[in-house]
């Protein structure tokens, strides 16, 4: 069976919690889409760990991680990652990387950087990690395929294409050095020898692996609203968090994913910029960041602190929706324990009608939220391991979001670690 684990609304909802618990149990887990530009933390029996780019599979020996066909692969970041894993004592995991994921260039963190610089204050708060770049060049058919590393001639072509535009734009807009191809093609074919005893032809595999009834899961990366088609363009990513582009970055049957995990977070939080309703701000929303320990105070990759807000029915319903949600994984409740009361965000007023719809853009920026208040259940739930012992507002609280979202809750996560989890 194929499940895909993906986020509802901007991000760190938790997926890497969930994908690490659902993959002690999974024969392979794919990455497919994104890079190192956003992180999972997870917290197991062996650390607390932040991966970028590697698949959250990596902890359990028997898991084959995949490195997918839609993915903006870093070696460098790739080759960080595996060491740091040796050096956690972790067993050397199993990794396979697709034969037609695209590198990400040394000049993609070049260009991201610059254009960040040369928006000043209009820049979309990269983490100048070269991703938007990428997905530029992927989609104008400038990419470097990592099977070019075994055609000398054609990287070399390749290479110098992509540079006669670059320097147009180094040389002319972003009074830069100019980029010299022998120099890059040779550190890509530096990565060569490394890559080349994990790379195959993983749509092949992975379709074999289904016919054998193997456990599979995508991984998703960020959330519904950084999706360049659905979310909050354009303050999104460039490559889509949507479980149905899992078909399309994995390369399996579209029909195949059957279970699509959306996790979703109890409380708002986001990183970067964009319009964010129901956001709060000063010491209400510092409170709730220090309380959010790990999971509220900074983003896994960028360091930033997070932006903070209630609970957004809106955002996640749609979030879910996108998806194409059967489960939602509903994280961080344990967090909000210490609240009298708590928000939710149960509609936007825009231009002083009221609506449950999400909007594009343009009126997302108008919108203002409309908050029902519930009571709050004041007293720890971490260790709770069966639904029926939460507090009854603990559970009115998760039942009054699943009404509104209209998808079952199917897991609550009440504690960063493994096993702080309730099945329903
Ligand atoms: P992802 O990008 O969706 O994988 O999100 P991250 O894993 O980066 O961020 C979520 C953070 O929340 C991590 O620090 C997790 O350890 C933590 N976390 C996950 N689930 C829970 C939970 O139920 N309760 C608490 N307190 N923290 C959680």
């Amino acid at each position: 069976m194929i499940k895909a684990i993906v986020g509802s609304c901007w991000g760190d909802e938790g997926k890497g919690k969930i994908t690490d618990m659902l993959a002690e149990n999974a024969d392979i887990v794919i990455r497919f889409q994104g890079g190192s530009n956003a992180g999972h933390t997870i917290i197991n029996d062996y650390g607390k760990h932040a991966l970028h780019q590697m698949p959250s599979g990596v902890f359990n020996e028997n898991t084959v991680n995949i490195i997918g066909n839609g993915v903006a692969f870093n070696v460098p970041y790739f080759i960080k990652e595996l060491n740091y894993l040796k050096e956690s004592g972790i067993k050397e995991p199993k990794i396979l990387i697709s034969d037609r994921v695209q590198l990400l260039m040394p000049y993609h963190i070049l260009f991201d950087t610059l254009e960040e610089a040369r928006l000043s204050d209009k820049q979309f708060g990269s983490t100048k990690s070269g991703i938007a770049p990428f997905y530029s060049d992927k989609y104008a058919k400038m990419g470097i395929q990592i099977c070019d590393l075994f055609h000398e001639d054609i990287l070399m072509e390749r290479i110098k294409a992509a540079c006669e535009i670059k320097n147009v734009l180094l040389e002319h807009l972003y009074h830069h050095e100019l980029l010299d191809p022998q120099k890059i093609f040779d550190e890509v074919m530096g990565y060569k020898e490394f890559v080349a005893p994990y790379i195959t032809n993983t749509a092949e595999y992975l379709n074999k692996a289904i016919k054998e009834g193997k456990e599979i899961l995508l991984e998703g990366q960020l959330g519904a609203l950084k999706d360049p088609d659905h979310g909050i363009y354009p303050m999104t990513t460039s490559s889509s968090t949507l479980a149905g582009f899992g078909a399309i970055g994995a390369g399996i049957p579209p029909h195949k994913i059957e279970k699509v995990y959306t996790v979703v977070k109890a409380y708002s939080s986001a990183v970067g910029g964009g319009a964010f309703v129901s956001e709060i701000f000063g010491d209400e929303a510092q409170e709730l960041r220090v309380r959010g320990g790990d999971a509220g105070e900074f983003g896994a990759t960028t360091g930033r602190p997070r932006r903070m807000g209630w609970f957004d029915c809106v955002a996640a319903r749609y979030g879910c929706m996108l998806q194409g949600t059967t489960d939602i994984a509903f994280t961080v409740v344990d967090v909000l324990s210490y609240l009298d009361e708590i928000p939710v965000c149960v509609g936007y007023e825009i231009d002083g009608e009221v609506t449950k719809e999400f909007p594009v853009t343009p009126l997302l920026e108008k919108a203002k939220p409309v908050y029902k208040v519930l009571p709050g259940w004041k007293s720890d739930i971490r260790g709770i391991t069966k639904y029926e012992d939460l507090p009854e507002n603990a559970r009115n609280y998760i039942e009054f979001i699943e009404k509104e979202l209209g998808y079952p809750i199917t897991i609550v996560s009440n504690g960063p670690k493994r096993n702080e989890i309730i099945y329903r």
